[in-house]
């Protein structure tokens, strides 16, 4: 089939035969099939979807456009976890020593932030001296000695993906199913875990914004690892609101360490300990509720957070910061968000609170911009929470004095007040497992 004739079959609906699908990923990421064709394709499976059939034949494409890690040399209990993305979703920085120090092994590759969503490997580039980038050697010598180990995206792994996702993003085709699912999938199974759970992010901050579609996503990808041979589970949780209080490099690293601590949110802690038992109960084989205990006592015992320094140390980063998260560089600039009147905050856009704290720097506005890791938003009020008029609903950081106005404004048509408490809503709203 020509190109054309590809994307004519998508755009009349039909569904598209493996060795099609095969071919198409294999010419776009060697380069013989145009962006614009790739991009038409791309509308075309937005408006038509894809059955499962295809869906399972573009992600083994996309697994086979590049290299893929073998980590059978770390055992049996190497675990991974995808979140698909959040505000304040600083769960990985938690997840990946609490498991550790559970028997498990965390060997695994994060990105760096996108759009509103914030990306692990940019938070660990808070601790100075952190390398996100090991030889295959290294990156298996840290994870067999310490338990865990994180990189950025690196090598050729799924390469379409990297290209593909790159398309997507400027031509408004990141939010649809079968591409999501083909995109975290790809990259998780090249990624080598024998377990893997998914956090599908739902809410007013994440590509899927309904229950029943986040649900719908989940469903999908694990049906996509379980042929791939893996022990999967998903966790579909919700991005409403900011997850925990920080939104922002150091100010997520600072808040990451008071859970490690045994301090920290109740929202937070609470989407950790369960996540964290889905690896657990997957990668060990226990029952959920022995998982869970083992979870919560290395967090309560302080094991946790003495993995936490020995991976951050063994990877080069420095561990004093851990010790005395006081000492992180505090942004020089800062402006408190007053209510103006009083009531309930009934509802956080928060897609636009992430706006608002790249907006301050914490993210980056093109590929090429470096981050400010002091930037952010610390929020003082969330949804359902009461205000009294005059009461502080944020503290904003920045490097970039001009930055602050703008941000705070943004910051403010964020939220919504009303005179009535909002609904509450589930923090777990499904687990498939
Ligand atoms: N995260 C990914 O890795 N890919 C997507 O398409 C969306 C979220």
């Amino acid at each position: 089939m020509t190109m054309y004739e590809v994307i004519y079959e998508k755009r009349q609906g039909h569904a598209l035969p493996a060795s099609v699908i095969r071919d198409t990923i294999q010419g776009y990421t060697e380069g013989r099939i145009p962006d614009y064709q790739m991009a038409a394709l791309l509308m075309a499976v937005c408006f038509r979807g894809m059955d499962d059939t295809e869906l399972a034949a573009l992600t083994d494409a996309m697994v086979h456009s590049g290299q893929t890690l073998d980590l059978s040399t770390l055992g049996e209990g190497t675990v991974d976890k995808h979140s698909t993305g959040g505000v304040g979703d600083k769960t990985t920085l938690i997840l990946a020593p609490l498991v550790a120090a559970c028997g498990l092994t965390v060997a695994k590759m994060s990105g760096r932030g996108l759009g509103h969503t914030g990306g692990t490997v940019d938070k660990l580039e808070s601790f100075p001296g952190y390398q996100t980038t090991l030889t295959p050697a290294a990156f298996l010598a840290q994870a067999r000695r310490h338990g865990v180990a994180v990189i950025g995206q690196s090598g050729n792994l799924t390469p379409a993906d990297k290209k593909l996702y790159a398309l997507r993003d400027v031509t408004a085709t990141v939010d649809c199913l079968p591409l999501i699912a083909s995109s975290v999938m790809s990259k998780k199974i090249a990624a080598g875990a024998r377990s893997i759970v998914l956090d599908v992010k739902c809410g007013s901050g994440s590509f899927m914004k309904t229950p029943a579609d986040a649900g719908l996503l989940a469903e999908k990808m694990v049906a996509i690892g379980r042929a791939a041979g893996r022990n999967m589970a998903a966790v579909v949780t919700d991005m409403n609101r900011p997850l925990g209080r920080a939104v922002g490099n150091i100010l997520e690293v600072q808040e990451a360490i008071s859970v490690l601590r045994g301090e920290g949110e109740a929202d937070l802690r609470r989407v950790c300990v369960t996540l964290a038992a889905q690896m657990i109960a997957l990668g060990r084989r226990l029952p959920l509720s022995e998982a869970e205990s083992l979870a919560e006592a290395a967090l309560a015992d302080g094991r946790a957070y003495a993995k936490f320094g020995e991976w951050i140390e063994g990877q080069g980063g420095d561990v004093s910061l851990v010790r005395h998260p006081d000492r992180f560089p505090a942004a020089p600039y800062t402006e408190t968000v007053y209510a103006e009147t009083a009531g309930f905050l009934s509802r956080m856009d928060t897609a636009a609170v992430g706006l608002a704290a790249l907006a301050l720097g914490a993210g980056r506005e093109t590929k090429e911009s470096a981050i400010d890791l002091s930037a952010g938003i610390w929020l003082c009020r969330k949804t359902g929470d009461f205000v009294e008029a005059g009461e502080p609903l944020a503290h904003l950081y920045t490097s970039r004095p001009e930055r602050l106005a703008p941000a705070a404004t943004q910051y403010r048509a964020a939220l919504t007040f009303s005179p009535d408490a909002p609904a509450p809503t589930p923090l777990v709203y499904q687990i498939i497992s």
